[in-house]
């Protein structure tokens, strides 16, 4: 019985870590998968960023051919200004911060920063210069350190530490046993969706780009977590230049422009307050969760 019980329990750990070995090969593939969508042109030149503007020019997109799923997209967010983009699910809101990101190309028209075509310039240098907060984050089967400093390969401790606290996810790491030596992701410590945001914006703090993309979870938080992300990232988009996917309108009532989106095209566009006074779908959405939340 003992014999067989040791190699089994053995195989039961191989099997562990080949089952970890596969999910982390997919993840790879899933990103080569993606990488592959695109190329730099050849002799491509970096990336220059001394402003910040994005512009989205007549963009159209389908990830194949015979479904568009962004029609004739234009909107432009001014340097170190914020625009937030609303819509029911599926209107096409994450399509356009993996088109920023460059996972894929536009389909007609074109994405420009600082007035020149993404498509022109390397991947490499775009993706330094923009920092993703995603709705869900993976995190690295890591310690905490090394998944807060992936936003700065070699950032020191105290650099990582400061990132943390903006981000306050610092007093949470200091109370685990191991502190920031503590391992994360799939075989270790479980964090809350609330907790991986943070640690995603403090991997984005520390990379301090001009440009920032964040996507809302859809989960909801609990409205204390909520706020308290939303004073987070205000804090990581302050002077930035922003595209904000929002799922509670509560998070986009300071944005400089709201884009309301609906099966791929705007269909309002303006100011909160220009929003509500048009009394259209905005308004109504608006109405909705003001009166859910109460
Ligand atoms: P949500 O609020 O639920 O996140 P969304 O507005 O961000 O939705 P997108 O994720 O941009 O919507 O998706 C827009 C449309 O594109 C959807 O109909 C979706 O099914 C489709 N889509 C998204 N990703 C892919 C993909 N990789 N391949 C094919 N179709 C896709």
């Amino acid at each position: 019985m003992i014999q067989l019980y040791i190699p089994l329990n053995f195989l039961g750990v191989i099997y562990r870590e080949l089952k970890q070995a596969l999910t982390d090969l997919e993840k790879m593939f899933t990103l080569m998968e993606r990488e592959r969508e695109v190329d730099d042109a050849p002799g491509a030149p970096e990336l220059q960023v001394p402003h910040g503007v994005v512009r989205f020019e007549r963009v159209s997109f389908g990830y194949d051919a015979n479904r568009a799923i962004l029609q004739d997209v234009s909107f432009e967010i001014p340097a170190g200004r914020k625009v937030a983009v609303v819509g029911p699910s599926g209107a096409g809101k994450s399509t356009l911060a993996r088109l920023m990101f460059r996972f894929y190309d536009v389909t007609d028209g074109r994405i420009t920063i600082d007035g020149r075509d993404i498509r022109e310039v390397t991947q490499s240098s775009l993706r330094r210069n923009i920092g993703i907060v995603p709705q869900d984050t993976v995190l690295f089967n890591d310690t905490v350190e090394y998944n807060i400093a992936y936003g700065r390969p070699g950032a020191t401790r105290g650099e990582v530490e400061a990132a943390a606290r903006a981000a306050h996810i610092h007093q949470f790491i200091t109370s685990t046993p191991k502190g920031y030596d503590t391992m994360v992701g799939e075989r270790g410590l479980k964090l809350s969706g609330g907790e991986k945001q943070r640690v995603a914006i403090a991997r984005t703090l520390l990379k301090n780009p001009p440009i920032l993309i964040f996507d809302e979870a859809t989960s909801a938080l609990d409205s204390a977590n909520e706020r308290a992300i939303q004073a987070e990232l205000a804090s990581a988009a302050r002077n930035k230049t922003a595209l904000v996917i929002a799922h509670r309108l509560s998070t986009v009532v300071d944005a400089h422009e709201i884009l309301v989106m609906e099966t791929g095209r705007i269909i309002e566009r303006g100011t909160h307050a220009q929003l509500l006074a048009q009394g259209g779908r905005y308004a109504q959405m608006w109405a909705l969760q003001q009166s859910g939340s109460e």
